[in-house]
């Protein structure tokens, strides 16, 4: 391609929105335009590079058993009235009507199509396992859409399902997308952990998320600093040691004014205590009814254990108004005389806690010298904190490290989920009728090209790894006024492009500087320069990751080249 007819604007000012090197840098570098908030056109490089890794994620596929369908963006509400996911999806989900009048969403996922697709047209046990998947754009309406694709509003997802007859089919379908997301991520040249998740209300080790490690990452991802455990901070199980003595104060318990010593810090301050003395109480709202979690004052609510144990759909901090409805007044929170229903829930390490202050849950008082068990009973003591730094491995007893992760890929035990839900059914051996078992699994496809370009940059652009960069090599005549530099890049360029190689050929009529810069920020694997030595026929190679480069005479080009592209890829 010749660069004086691409449309490639790239940029030296950094764009006011973009908080963060992959998005400053996408749009500098000309590889997308935002239309509005979360919504983005994909220019001409930036498409090359999507299309590189769809064709990675394609293969891996296809070579995985699974077959691409295309299901349509545009979904009516009634199958998600089915799954009862039209009210449980809330805000993210657009929904828009026709002109009849008649609900439809635009799909954020496609468990409910594919379900109905299966459910119509497939019932026997002999056309299973199958595994169904496509390349396709998709739409959730983000609170916060942020860092460019990373999280936006419409983004392009590779989605596939799985239905198998049995649970260990499922395992199987399940293992071999795992293998193929390894492949995949690795291809990409991501630098990935693939780590333990939440998999809310059907439990056990059902899910999986692929992690491209990076600080700008929104999940924390809890791993062994020994053994290979790693998990999502909202999953990563915490060990409880009784404490071998709990002393146990004998003092009553004590009614104490705090007038506006509210948080841990303030409580501390006055009290002139660790934060490990205090309860804290937090109040949600799980479902329809209310719920009070304690956690030791040192340590952190983990809101998604919180959720599993009470079981809940939707689970959130109860709001002001609910608060002041339930009498409870914020910041003077604790387990004691709580309305009629209110149930409460506590971490196992308060349990050992001997001598506390909690919330009286009476405007400016807390209680001292409080003892769990004691002065307040709970429904149940649970692993309801979030795990932290130093804390012990619950596979191998090792210590336990923080890192922070961009979720690019998914894998996802369903189950009877969707199956059951909207009748999706098969004839077995014996020819009864029995749910299929399903699985899930997605991975980012737009969010993978950010996550690339974050882990693969420095401060003059992008350094593409072979395998995604939108073109293989640039060729960069330094004046294209001068005839021969002109020619000999030409005559290059062709050779190049016949060798099997994607060439990109700066042939504007620009200052060596601009060129030079644009290329770094580009960020192409090799840059071949063409500059004053053209006229013995030798050119300047470098490599654009180690900054590697060396003058080389055309003859021997190819070979060079070969040997830079066979340690790269
Ligand atoms: P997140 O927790 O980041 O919102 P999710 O759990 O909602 O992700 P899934 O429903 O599992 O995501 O979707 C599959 C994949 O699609 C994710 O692993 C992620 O790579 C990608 N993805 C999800 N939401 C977005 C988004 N708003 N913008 C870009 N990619 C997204
Ligand atoms: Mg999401």
């Amino acid at each position: 391609m010749k660069q004086s007819k691409l449309f490639l604007p790239t940029l030296r000012e950094v764009p006011a929105e973009a908080e963060i090197a992959s998005h400053q840098l996408m749009v500098r570098a000309g590889l997308m335009r935002q239309l509005v908030s979360g919504v983005y056109t994909y220019l001409p490089l930036g498409l090359r590079v999507l299309r590189k890794v769809q064709e990675i994620v394609r293969e891996e596929m296809d070579r995985a058993g699974a077959q691409e369908i295309s299901m349509p963006a545009i979904q009516p509400a009634e199958l998600w009235q089915e799954t009862g996911r039209w009210d449980a999806y809330g805000p993210e989900l657009m929904r828009l009507k026709d002109r009849h009048h008649r609900d439809f969403v635009l799909g954020p996922t496609h468990e409910e199509v594919v379900t109905s697709l299966v459910r119509d047209n497939l019932n026997t046990y002999k056309k299973l396992p199958i595994n169904l998947y496509q390349i396709q754009t998709k739409y959730r309406d983000e609170v916060r859409p942020r860092f460019g694709v990373i999280r936006s509003r419409e983004f392009i997802m590779k989605d596939a399902y799985s239905f198998d007859v049995s649970r260990e089919g499922l395992d199987k379908s399940y293992q071999s997308m795992y293998d193929a997301y390894t492949r995949i991520f690795t291809r990409a040249g991501l630098t990935f952990r693939a780590v333990e998740a939440d998999a809310g209300a059907i439990g056990g080790k059902g899910t999986h998320e692929f992690m491209a490690l990076s600080e700008i990452g929104e999940d924390t991802i809890a791993y062994c600093t020994s053994c290979d455990y790693a998990a999502n901070l909202e999953k990563a199980e915490v060990v409880y040691k009784p404490v071998a003595e709990r002393t146990v104060t004998e003092a009553p318990m004590e009614k104490v004014p705090t007038p506006g010593v509210k948080t841990i810090e303030q409580l501390m301050n006055h009290f002139n205590m660790e934060a490990r003395q205090f309860i804290k109480a937090l109040v949600f709202k799980a479902d329809d009814r209310f719920v009070v979690a304690l956690v030791r004052g040192d340590h952190e609510l983990n809101d998604v254990k919180l959720k599993n144990l009470v079981d809940a759909n939707v689970l959130a901090m109860a709001t002001e108004e609910e608060m002041k409805k339930l009498g409870i007044p914020l910041g003077f929170v604790g387990p004691f005389h709580l309305p009629e229903g209110v149930e409460v829930y506590a971490d196992l390490a308060v349990q050992d806690m001997g001598s506390a202050v909690a919330g009286a849950n009476e405007k400016d008082y807390h209680y001292t010298h409080v003892v769990p068990g004691r002065d307040f009973t709970v429904q149940a003591y649970a692993d309801l904190r979030n795990i932290v730094e130093g804390d012990e491995c619950s596979r191998c007893g090792g210590h336990i490290a923080f890192a922070r992760g961009i979720e690019v890929g998914h894998v996802f035990k369903l189950g009877t989920r969707y199956s059951e839900k909207m009748g999706a059914k098969f004839l077995d051996e014996n020819g009864k009728e029995q749910p299929m078992i399903m699985g899930c699994y997605g991975i980012g496809i737009s969010r993978m090209v950010a996550a690339c370009v974050e882990q693969n940059h420095d401060e003059n652009g992008i350094i593409w790894p072979w395998s995604l960069a939108p073109y293989h090599i640039h060729v960069v005549p330094v004046n294209v006024k001068n005839e021969e530099q002109k020619q000999l890049a030409e005559s290059i360029y062709e050779m190049l492009g016949r060798a099997g190689y994607e060439v990109l050929l700066d042939d504007r009529p620009e200052r060596a500087g601009v060129k030079f810069k644009d290329a770094d920020l580009i960020g192409l694997p090799i840059r071949v320069t063409v500059g004053g030595k053209a006229s013995e026929g030798i050119v300047e190679c470098k490599v654009r990751k180690t900054g590697e480069s060396q003058d080389v005479h055309v003859d021997e080009l190819l070979a060079h080249i070969q040997h830079f592209a066979t340690s790269l890829q």
